[in-house]
């Protein structure tokens, strides 16, 4: 199929919101499934020096893969960890097209983000939503979105996108504005962002999903240019009479982190107010014994046994496959973090 003058091999793809699928991919591969034919690259900024050892994800409620709410942090990756991520990528998956997410505070800044991908990518995507929220604009900033964006396309050597969120306040007349620009797509993303002091938190659920997927539909209607949604419901979840069939492609985050028969269902928590702090040395441990689904909640397998430390008959450390996500912090409820000390301490 054609999104946006790529030639996709599907019409799926992995979002630029996910924070542990494309790390998976690139240790495990796509487990007997074709690897997806489009990936977005975590959404960078130039002024953003986050903590690797904060948590990435949050799972405040769980009780099906239809019915969860899921939290993730915006960069939750540096520039340098992104740019290896697609040099990986380009390596082991050859067919899959690749996008860099950005979310600039001024022309310069773009040109500049997007040269550090020039020659690893095949699409630039302008992540609108972010924009707004992290640079505050003293005048309109959509005037200011969309004048960026004319002269971006207007220069790039490469297919542009613009990301769209409920962040930003969206009608169909900015619409017409953005594909009047020049952008070869709008991907329109459901999941709005809160802010405590410095943190950001973004909000996953499939209930949102449907919400704006039903919205948003109505607007696309009749539009010169492709359209991708970011969808909570996962591709096997979905039927042909599903809304999100509106739009040419489907991409996905946190829908394809849960596997059903392994998470409890259930599970209630508040919102989160900061993100966990894994300091060096401290590393997740789960009681496999009171919480046996635990051992497989992992994404990296971090609580695989043979490669997991057994501190006693039932608790399990993680392994070095470990890299912080924070996914079995919020789900299994005998999670701790613990220090491993070796005799001489
Ligand atoms: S052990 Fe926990 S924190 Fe570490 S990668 Fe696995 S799920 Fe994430």
């Amino acid at each position: 199929m054609l999104f946006a003058g790529l030639n996709l091999h599907g019409k799926w793809g992995i979002s630029s919101e996910d924070v542990i699928i494309v790390k998976k991919l690139l240790i495990f591969g796509n487990e007997q499934q074709e690897p997806p034919p489009i990936i977005f690259l975590p959404t960078v900024a130039h002024d953003t020096r986050e903590n690797p050892s904060l948590t990435r994800i949050y799972i405040a409620k769980y009780s099906s893969a239809l019915d969860y709410l899921a939290v993730s942090r915006p960069f939750s990756f540096s520039l340098e960890e992104v740019l290896a991520m697609a040099k990986r990528l380009r390596e082991k998956f050859p067919e899959t097209k690749i996008v860099a997410s950005m979310a600039p505070s001024k022309l310069s800044e773009l040109k500049a983000l997007s040269s550090n991908f020039s020659n690893l990518v095949d699409a630039y995507e302008v992540d609108l939503g972010l924009m707004g929220l992290l640079h505050q604009y003293p005048r309109s900033f959509q005037a200011y979105a969309v004048d960026m964006l004319e002269e971006f396309v207007s220069i790039a050597p490469k297919t542009v996108l613009a990301k769209v969120t409920p962040n930003i306040p969206f009608s169909r007349d900015l619409l017409e504005l953005l594909v009047e620009t020049g952008i070869n797509g709008v991907i329109f993303s459901p999941h709005p962002i809160y802010t405590i002091g410095r943190d950001l938190f973004r909000l996953h659920s499939p209930l949102l999903s449907i919400v704006y997927a039903s919205l948003w539909a109505g607007l696309i209607a009749g539009l010169e240019v492709s359209t991708a949604f970011i969808s909570d419901r996962a591709p096997t979840l979905l039927t042909e009479h599903d809304i999100e069939n509106a739009y040419d492609l489907l991409l996905y985050d946190t829908a394809l982190v849960f596997k059903t028969e392994i998470v409890p269902s259930n599970k209630i928590g508040p919102l989160p107010l900061k993100w966990t702090n894994i300091a060096p040395g401290m590393v997740p441990a789960v009681d496999i014994e009171k919480e046996p689904f635990c051992q497989h909640v992992c994404p990296l397998q971090a609580f695989k046994q043979e490669n997991s430390t057994m501190l006693h008959t039932s608790i399990v450390t993680a392994n070095k496959n470990c890299d912080n996500c924070g996914l079995c912090l919020s789900l299994c409820e005998t999670a701790r973090l613990i220090r491993e000390l070796s005799p001489e301490e």
